[in-house]
């Protein structure tokens, strides 16, 4: 049994086509034993096994007859329904102290983009979308009571590139950077991403928070209530497509702060869609059409939904006049 399947594992490494198409952790026994072992629960059920979650005390509930942790047969990735942790494969059997190496290289063999590898997430305690808004509105309030014309500027600024906003609801607030007006955008994890310089600056005009993952955000993470997702790429293009684009509506809007397309794709779908159905809408900047970049995006994207969960629809969409989203959100899918 073991001389054949190293055998398989010889010829699938040095396939990678082929590799995408055949991993089935059902067959192989040491990951099937190890998960009875650690579980108490084991079962297959269509594209997923399931089995007590290891990292909520899925299995020491009051009757607790059914896990939560659903792993992937054809990829090498986790998510438990009741604590949301996720991630890939290797994280988890690592985690339950499973140790063969071989085996644990070989799963690495089937995640495609290895710089966004490690999804695993504790049950985080994230502070309630109401406190974080009401940090926004204390910011704004002390900012304006202190620096009157500062805050006039940074007021002016935003009316400009998005109308007369309400800061709370975006999560915005004015801040000093490099003793410029700046505007601070937080995201409803409350992380603060990304400082936009509002006076005139030559050479700098983003500054991106180091400490953070880079995305901004300012809905609620709550994704049953979303029927599809929007990745544009800064702040001020999905504020302006929310704002004034009527085509998208119950979307999730992000914005990636750069070109990260294919890792938050991943990401998305690892973190909360290998088993639901999501619409997901690329909006690309003029340069991503003028340099003919969108099609690999597209493609890629596609290439990334096609292997974790086909039930997932990605469209492209570019702007309908020469001016990206920030500017003129006017836009025209990709046919
Ligand atoms: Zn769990």
């Amino acid at each position: 049994m073991h001389k054949l399947y190293r055998n398989n594992i010889f010829i699938i490494v040095f396939s990678k086509k082929a590799a995408k198409n055949m991993l089935d952790i059902t067959k192989i026994p040491e990951i099937v034993n190890h998960l009875k072992n650690t579980s108490n629960y084991y079962k297959e059920s269509g594209g997923e096994i399931i089995i007590f979650c290891p990292y909520c005390d899925d299995a020491s509930r009051p009757k607790a007859s059914h896990g939560h942790m659903y792993i992937s047969k054809t990829m090498p990735v986790f998510n438990c329904f009741r604590c949301s942790s996720s991630g890939n494969l290797v994280r988890l059997l690592i985690d339950t102290n499973f140790t063969d190496e071989d085996i644990l290289k070989y799963l690495s063999s089937f995640i495609r983009y290895k710089n966004v590898k490690d999804y695993y997430r504790s049950k985080k305690k994230i502070a309630k979308l109401k406190q974080i808004q009401e940090t926004v509105i204390l910011k704004n309030l002390e900012f304006e009571k202190q620096y009157k014309n500062k805050f006039e500027i940074y007021r002016q600024y935003l009316i400009q590139r998005l109308g007369n906003i309400d800061f709370t609801k975006f999560l915005i607030s004015p801040t000093f950077f490099n003793q410029k007006t700046s505007c601070t955008f937080t995201n409803s994890e409350n992380e603060d991403i990304v400082l936009r310089l509002i006076e005139p600056y030559k050479d700098l005009r983003y500054h991106l928070n180091p400490d953070t993952s880079g995305k901004y955000f300012f809905q609620e993470i709550d994704f049953e209530k979303y029927s599809s997702i929007v990745l544009a790429e800064g702040p001020f293009d999905i504020l302006n497509l929310y704002l004034y684009n009527i085509d998208f509506k119950n979307c999730f809007y992000i914005a990636l702060n750069g070109k990260k397309y294919l890792n938050t794709i991943e990401s998305l779908l690892i973190e909360h869609f290998l088993l639901k159905e999501i619409e997901i809408n690329l909006i690309f900047d003029m340069d991503v059409i003028q340099k003919n970049q969108y099609k690999m995006y597209l493609y890629r994207s596609k290439l990334l939904t096609k292997q974790y969960n086909p039930n997932i629809l990605i469209k492209g969409w570019k702007p309908l006049i020469k001016k990206d989203t920030g500017d003129f959100p006017a836009i025209t899918e990709i046919s």
